[in-house]
């Protein structure tokens, strides 16, 4: 026979921590401090099969049920002496619902379940105070009404403000027991008005009441969504807690409170927590009194004169600080508590691990490790790497008054103040006189790098998450606000339109782009801070970790950063956008809309040069790290000109007519261009573009190798690869520049040549390619739009209702795809060992910087992954975590 209920109290437990899968982990938990001699009260804990029992037959119960919970009623009497509906001495039960992981979105508790007329007057008796019973019944109607007939609370919060006005009093604890007589009658009244039936007075009824509803909230509009959000699989089922009530409402002896063994926000060593005294748990949350301090430390802290309970109830505060390190040193973590004092008896009601901020987390692990209540791998497993996120940037001070003008999405994290401005040529101005800018734009594209690059954050009135600005501003690390809808961009009249309020060019706004709000004027920040604990547990994981991390960097400030994060190397150095700055962009728009060789050769030699200064930089920054440099990969019409302006310019350098570059420009139109031609497509049309690169790249590192004294070995990749002839053709063309230039330098370069593999055909020759590739990196953004087919561009829209629908549970751009892309790549790196067991294997994607997939890179045996610099970290320790434990 199957066991559905557990029970626990007085010492003892049938059930245990290690059972959050059958009993949630609020009845796991009570059933580990029963066993552990805590002070519990009693109860039992219906379990979460007979949530998936209740669904799967048509929403009833199972037959042994309710004897089980008359059974378990029993064990209840036992140690109390009390009994459901006794009028002599009744039982009062909280009934809580509990599913496996927290979730907020089900059903609030019912307290105090179990009054009626009669019960609520054996309760006066036996406590000798009638307020306190009364107080407690109305408590109970007000919940049950709410929670379980579905009554909105705002008809009893009418009732109770208008008795206390009517009494003069503005507290509730100023009430009377004959006071709250006359509030229970005015409910009671309410709910037959309203229900057309009255206020069940059968406690047996209540209960199963209260039941029911707690199973029917597991599948409630608000639960359903959260577990959406949090991939929370719909058959964990909620299990329902059913408890002796014990009161802090008893009068001056008793108080309510929650508490943390350690600072939730800081970390801080110190109990940290809140009290009320006279009240019901409900009342701490509601805020409806302002809640007291704990100790005395943080009282004096906070400044307040209210008492703490260290003050008040000395001995209690003493229970529970015992019982506090206890818990901690138990669970080998950090405790969230809840607890109720009645007359001076400490009561515990709940434990669990408790959330933090990341800042705390570090502070916590460090801690922990260090006092050897965990080992140094445990602290770095405890960390959440995207959570590290929060610390790499600028943020608001917390204590800052925010006037928020509008709200976005949350794009790129960190938080900026600057001047509004409305093209990326003010964005540079603006930098190149030292100040900063805000770069305000409907959307941006690919000729807004620079101005981005020289903004401070970037806001767009359109565009999602994955939109050009979203994805440029997490790479570069920059502040964003994407998709602000309410805001109004006017370009000619250089205003934005926030909220009725008309804001010019150079005013000052600030973004938060870690949760999409834009506000006015500048707000006071807090600096990222890299040491002290991040440091520690950032060493520790670097010990513990298998697969070195590179960065995504192309410009000298990125590399530096990347370098400052740690990053071991560049894993991909994208070089169109060293094509857009200034002038390049005109020699670059020359090379493109030459008519033959000659002329690109002519635009080309222009380009050579700063092509070579830009590398020479980053590998001096690198000093002798690896390089890996894409050659030119974009469509090349990103790079024409659109403007009659831009049309002009060019024709004039190149001295042909406007009309015959308009019909040249117009010849490059391409349908598809995220399929058209590009990548090495690129190489094998115009072998000098290649060539050049190649030259720049190896010119570079023989100067690097002279001003540094460690020599870069360069890694060129070719992007886009299908067909093992196209990486045949464009080495050949990239091995003959080199010889030439070691010729001329009269010395040896090492360097590599491979490829990205980004292709579902590359993916599958591999074993072919590997030939003639020395590497292979997964450019997992394209590969995972040529598997499935999708744009990346265009996807925002679609795979958005994918997710919503269930279809997809997570956006494969943003964690990869393991069963299909994923496939893709294990065989692409078997295929490739197989024919050269040295291959390098490295990741490039936007997935190099997703914990999850950091993982599955783990598991295929890649050399490295690399992310976007300021990921670097995030990285560092998601790769410490993938050795330490394989994913699933
Ligand atoms: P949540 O999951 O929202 O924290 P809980 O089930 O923990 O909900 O209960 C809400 C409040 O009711 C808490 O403050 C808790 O301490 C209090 N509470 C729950 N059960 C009892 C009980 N048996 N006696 C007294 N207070 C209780
Ligand atoms: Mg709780
Ligand atoms: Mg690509």
């Amino acid at each position: 026979m199957e066991k559905w209920v557990y029970t626990f109290g007085d010492g003892k437990a049938e059930g245990s921590a290690g059972d959050r899968d059958l009993l949630g982990g609020k009845g796991a938990n009570l059933a580990e401090m029963c066993a552990l001699g805590l002070p519990v009260p009693p109860g039992f804990t219906i379990t979460s099969q007979v949530c998936s029992w209740y669904y799967e037959n048509g929403r009833s119960y199972p037959a042994s049920l309710e004897k089980d919970v008359e059974a378990a009623l029993g064990h209840i009497a036992a140690v109390t002496g009390r009994k459901l509906g006794d009028n002599a001495r009744p039982l009062l039960v909280s009934v809580r619902s509990g599913s496996r992981a927290s979730m907020p979105g089900m059903m609030d508790t019912v307290l105090n379940l179990g009054l009626n007329d009669e019960t609520v007057e054996a309760i006066a008796r036996e406590s000798g105070d009638a307020r306190f019973a009364y107080d407690s019944y109305r408590r109970f109607i007000q919940m049950y009404s709410d929670v379980v007939m579905g009554l909105d609370h705002s008809v009893f919060e009418e009732i109770l403000e208008d008795t206390k006005a009517n009494l003069g009093h503005d507290v509730d604890t100023a009430l009377t027991a004959d006071d709250w007589k006359g509030v229970i009658a005015l409910y009671k009244e309410k709910i037959e008005e309203e229900l057309e039936a009255p206020f069940p007075q059968d406690p047996q009824q209540q209960l199963w009441g209260a039941i029911g509803a707690v199973f029917s909230s597991w599948m409630n509009a608000r639960a359903v969504t959260y577990r959406r959000l949090h991939n929370m699989p719909e058959s964990w089922g909620t299990a329902v807690n059913v408890q002796a009530m014990v009161f802090g409402n008893m009068g001056d002896r008793s108080a309510t409170g929650v508490a943390f063994t350690r600072n939730p926000s800081t970390g801080e060593k110190k109990l940290y927590g809140e009290f009320l005294v006279n009240a019901q748990g409900e009342d701490v949350v509601a805020g409806i009194r302002t809640p007291q301090n704990i100790t005395e430390e943080a009282r004096l802290a906070a400044g307040s004169d209210r008492p703490s309970l260290e003050k008040i109830m000395p001995e209690a505060f003493a229970e529970f600080c015992a019982v506090s390190d206890r818990l901690e040193k138990h669970y080998r973590d950090m405790q969230d508590l809840e607890f109720t004092i009645e007359n001076g008896k400490l009561w515990m009601l709940q434990t669990r691990s408790g959330k933090r901020t990341a800042k705390a987390a570090l502070k916590i692990a460090v801690e922990m490790a260090e006092e050897g209540l965990i080992s140094r791998e445990e602290a770095v497993l405890r960390i959440e790497p995207g959570s590290l996120d929060q610390l790499l940037h600028p943020t608001i001070d917390p204590r800052a008054q925010r006037e928020v003008i509008g709200t976005g999405l949350p794009a790129s994290p960190g938080a900026a103040t600057g001047e509004i401005v409305f093209s990326s040529e003010d964005a540079e101005q603006l930098k190149s006189e030292g100040r900063k800018a805000i770069l305000v734009r409907i959307e941006t594209s690919p000729e807004d790098i620079h101005g981005m690059h020289a903004a401070e954050a970037i806001l767009t009135t359109r565009g999602g998450m994955t939109s050009h600005a979203a994805v440029v501003a997490r790479g570069m690390g920059k502040p964003c606000v994407s998709g602000a809808g309410s805001l109004r961009v006017d370009y000619r009249n250089e205003t934005l339109l926030a909220m009725g309020v008309t804001l010019k060019k150079g005013d000052i706004i600030t973004i938060d782009g870690g949760i999409g709000q834009v506000l006015k004027g500048a707000v006071p920040m807090l600096q990222p801070e890299l040491s002290g604990d991040f440091g520690k547990i950032m060493e520790w994981a670097d010990g513990a970790r298998r697969m070195k991390v590179r960065a995504n960097a192309e410009t000298p400030n990125d590399a530096r950063t990347a370098r400052s994060f740690g990053a071991e190397g560049i894993g991909l150095c994208r070089t169109e956008h060293m094509f857009f700055d200034g002038e390049r962009i005109i020699a670059m728009r020359e090379m493109i809309l030459a008519e033959n060789e000659k002329g690109r050769r002519t635009a080309l030699d222009k380009l050579l040069p700063m092509q070579r200064a830009d590398f020479v930089e980053l590998f001096e920054i690198m000093n002798g790290l690896p390089v890996t440099i894409r050659l030119l990969d974009p469509p090349l019409h990103e790079f024409l000109p659109k403007t009659d302006e831009e049309i002009a310019e060019v024709a004039a350098v190149m001295n042909v007519g406007v009309e015959k570059l308009r019909e040249r420009t117009d010849a490059l139109h391409e349908f598809n261009p995220m399929l058209g031609h590009r990548g090495c497509r690129l190489a094998i049309s115009y072998p000098e573009i290649a060539e050049m690169q190649a030259r720049a790249i190896f010119e570079a590192a023989v100067e690097a190798a002279k001003s540094t004294g460690a020599p870069v070995v360069p890694e060129i990749m070719v992007p886009l690869v299908g067909l093992r002839a196209e990486l045949d053709f464009v080495k050949a063309r990239i091995d003959a520049v080199a010889a030439e230039v070691m010729r001329e330098a009269g010395l040896t370069i090492d360097y590599l040549v491979g490829t990205m593999i980004e292709l579902p055909r590359a993916a599958v020759r591999a074993n072919s390619i590997a030939e003639a590739a020395e590497f292979f990196s997964f450019g997992t953004n394209d590969l995972t739009q040529t598997t499935f087919g999708i744009s990346r561009d265009d996807a925002s829209s679609f795979l958005t209702t994918y997710q919503a629908k269930g279809i997809i549970a997570q956006d494969p751009f943003v964690s990869i795809d393991v069963d299909g892309v994923g496939e893709l790549v294990r065989l692409a790196a078997e295929k490739g060992r197989a024919t050269r067991p040295d291959i390098k294997l490295g990741i490039c994607g936007e997935h190099g910087g997703d914990p999850a997939s950091i993982h599955f890179c783990e598991e295929v045996g890649l050399d490295y992954v690399s992310c976007s610099p300021f990921r670097v970290p995030i990285a560092r320790l998601a790769a410490a975590q993938a050795s330490a434990k394989p994913a699933g």
